[in-house]
């Protein structure tokens, strides 16, 4: 399957919530969504997520739940500022809620992610993705933008799948230059070029990316590391125009 495997303008936002969650709010100065952020639940099922996602003690929240099985549960309208992303930021942006679009996977960060789920998520990103202009680097994970704070949607997660639909961005081999000597300092310039926070430690910051870009990449920051982020930040720097 390739791009347009997923038809833009299918998603639920015509549809009536499935699951209205009280926990949202407008989003702050008019803002538009110009990310989407994915994360897994934590929980062992989707219901026990919803119940927390719609609770207001909880005061969480986020657009969509897609449950395993593929089943998509609706909770806050995309217009709507979901309250999902918490401290953090990506590029500029540092209220990720009010310029974003969350998705919560039904999986407890153990498990591989189920086909049905992950053909739904393709399914529904692709019509955000249309709906609002996103570009596919416009997607990220919790961990890319709560640096020091979150790991999901973790290892496990097929961010390689997602690019192979044009749904989200991955390394390109083919485009890496050799480096003889690396250096902390291009990298994490490289790092920030990308749309990770510079101010957070260093350890944060590489293992966010390994989580992301470099999955299984261990140990001092390695050659391998430096042609990946130099890769990423050449093809797709952050555009700090879109806030
Ligand atoms: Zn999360």
């Amino acid at each position: 399957m390739g791009p347009g495997t997923f038809p833009a303008g299918r998603g639920a936002k015509l549809t009536p919530l499935t699951h209205p969650s009280p926990n949202f709010g407008p989003r702050k100065a008019g803002a538009r969504p110009s990310l989407v952020v994915i994360h897994y639940t934590a929980m062992n099922t989707a219901d026990a997520a919803c119940d927390r996602l719609c609770d207001p003690a909880a005061e969480v929240s986020a657009h969509y739940l897609i449950e395993k099985g593929g089943g998509l549960r609706t909770l806050v309208r995309e217009e709507d500022r979901a309250w999902h992303a918490g401290a953090g930021r990506w590029g500029d942006i540092t209220d990720v809620n009010s310029h974003s679009i969350g998705i919560e996977l039904d999986n407890d960060g153990q498990c591989t992610f189920d086909t049905h789920l992950m053909h739904r998520l393709c399914t529904l990103l692709a019509g955000i993705l249309a709906r609002h202009r996103i570009p596919p680097e416009r997607v990220i994970g919790h961990s890319d933008m709560a640096l020091t704070r979150k790991s999901d949607p973790g290892a496990l997660f097929d961010w390689a799948q997602l690019a192979r639909h044009g749904l989200a961005i991955a390394p390109d081999p083919s485009a890496f230059r050799r480096q003889t000597r690396v250096s902390a300092t291009a990298f994490y310039t490289d790092l920030a070029m990308i749309g990770y926070d510079p101010a957070a430690p260093r350890e944060a910051q590489l293992t966010a990316f390994r989580l992301r870009f470099h999955p299984g990449g261990t140990g001092e920051l390695s050659a391998l590391d430096a042609q990946i982020a130099r890769d990423i930040a050449n093809r797709f720097p952050v555009d700090r125009r879109l806030r």
